[in-house]
């Protein structure tokens, strides 16, 4: 399993890699490996190259692109969320999902 930390800089700081796009790589394989490659959102498992890593809160709300506000998607949830509020979103979509909601909330948080 790779490490999960804070940010794709930090795998650069803790030398576990020498150069930013592989940081990145790293960073964004960690953060689906840390979810078991599954849809924070569908809750379906996905092949790691299929899923993509959405902002919890969007980047056109000021979201950061750091750990804390990364989360693995599939593409049709990471599109179909948009800029929406995800637990809006995913109530409208899948219903309350205590179990999803509450890992999205803990990672976040
Ligand atoms: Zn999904």
């Amino acid at each position: 399993m790779t490490p999960l930390l804070p940010t794709p800089k930090h795998y650069l700081y803790n030398l576990i890699t020498m150069t930013s796009p592989q940081a990145k790589k790293l960073w964004r394989r960690a953060v689906k490996e840390h979810f078991n490659c599954t849809c924070v959102y569908c809750g379906n498992p996905y092949e790691i190259n299929q899923l993509t890593l959405d902002h919890v809160k969007p980047k056109c709300n000021g979201g950061e692109t750091i750990t804390k506000n990364m989360v693995p998607a599939c593409r049709r949830c990471n599109q179909e969320k948009g800029s929406r509020h995800w637990r809006d979103w995913m109530r409208d979509t899948f219903g309350y999902k205590p179990y999803r909601e509450e890992q999205i909330l803990s990672h976040i948080n």
